[in-house]
């Protein structure tokens, strides 16, 4: 079949418990700036049982069409249920381009469709441009966050990527926008389907995220057992949350649901204080998106300077302190 006969931009939606998790809507934000440059449209796979009320929703957040495949054989998920409900509906519509959440759950979908559907897949995207013939450039770290490849797909087709949570940017919701939604039927291939969810334990998460603060109070290896108190203090004073580098993890300050960076989370807060964190590039590739970065460091040269927006060249012990003080008689 002719490349130019895939058409189109598509989103996997992923959900949880019936609800679209947010890095849909972020896939969506990237899809909507796709389909309009390549003069095509966004259409969005909502898998799952009881969902159709999200439909909506996902045409607020930029979709033209939402396909909906309801069905209680997608309760909960589970791969191979999944991707054949996924694969009917792309088998049959011949996208250009197909984007996933680089969550566990797209991490586990993404690769099985696309070996389904004979085309490559590029994972844990940081950036995607297009042009306007619908070639899509995908960017992602390579050799350890050393280099950034940028990989295309120059004869297959559908080109599919995976992007990480908190990279692409969600639009403002538009409840006056128009678009159609489409139920599609599925019949589970039970045959092929050879795993049952016996139960499931749900693990209990702490409700400070860090992918959902607006401030974070990032410590790196420069904050020890002596300064950590502090780093806590500040975060208290700004309402903020505590997060850190994987050196920060490893020394056992912060447990790793915290780390930030390539083979940690990737955030986009309002404010990143970065304390004591040198700034490697696999800590950037997971903070470099916040909208105002501090950087506090011994070191003049270290490379987080680079992306911070201020600067203060000092000793955490005095610094830190000093800022809690200032904080406090500001917010009297
Ligand atoms: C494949 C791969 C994946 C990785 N993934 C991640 C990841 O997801 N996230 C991540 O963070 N790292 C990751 N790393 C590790 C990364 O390369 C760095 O080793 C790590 O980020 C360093 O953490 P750090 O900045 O806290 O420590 P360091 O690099 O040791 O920096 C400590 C900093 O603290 C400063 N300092 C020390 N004492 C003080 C003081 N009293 N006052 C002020 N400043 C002080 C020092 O000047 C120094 O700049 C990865 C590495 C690899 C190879």
């Amino acid at each position: 079949m002719e490349l130019s006969a895939y058409k189109n931009v598509y989103v996997i939606a992923e959900t949880r418990d019936g609800k679209v998790q947010d890095v849909s809507y972020q896939l969506l934000g990237k899809g909507r700036e796709i389909a309009d440059k390549t003069h095509s449209s966004l259409h969005v796979i909502l898998a799952g049982y009881n969902i159709k009320n999200a439909a909506q929703d996902l045409i607020a957040h930029g979709a033209d069409e939402v396909i909906v495949i309801d069905s209680r054989d997608l309760q909960e998920y589970l791969t191979e249920p999944y991707v054949q409900a996924v694969y009917s509906v792309v088998e049959e519509r011949k996208p250009n381009i197909i984007l996933v959440g680089a969550t566990s759950i797209g991490r586990d979908l993404a690769p099985r469709l696309s070996a389904r559907l004979r085309t490559g897949l590029t994972a844990d995207c940081t950036k995607l441009e297009v042009e306007e013939d619908g070639s899509l450039f995908m960017t992602r770290p390579a050799f350890g966050g050393n280099l950034m490849a940028t990989i295309i797909s120059p004869n297959h087709r559908p080109q599919m990527s995976t992007v990480r949570p908190g990279v692409m940017k969600k639009l403002e919701a538009d409840s006056q926008r128009k678009g159609t939604v489409t139920n599609v039927t599925f019949q589970l291939d039970r045959p092929k389907s050879l795993v049952e969810i016996v139960k499931v334990i749900r693990k209990v998460q702490s409700s400070d995220r860090i992918e959902d603060a607006k401030i974070l109070v990032s410590v790196g290896r420069g904050i020890c057992q002596e300064t950590y108190p502090l780093a806590v203090e500040l975060a208290k004073v700004l309402n903020g949350t505590i997060s850190g580098s994987r050196a920060s993890v490893d020394c056992g300050t912060i447990e790793q649901a915290r780390q930030v960076g390539q083979t940690g989370k990737t955030v986009r807060p309002n404010l990143y204080i970065a304390l004591g964190v040198s700034g490697a590039i696999q800590h950037l590739a997971g903070m470099e998106e916040s909208d105002f970065i501090v950087a506090i460091n011994k070191d003049r040269y270290a490379p987080i300077f680079k992306v911070a927006d201020v600067g203060i060249v000092g000793d955490i012990k005095q610094v830190v302190p000093a800022l809690i003080e200032e904080i406090k008689k500001y917010k009297q």
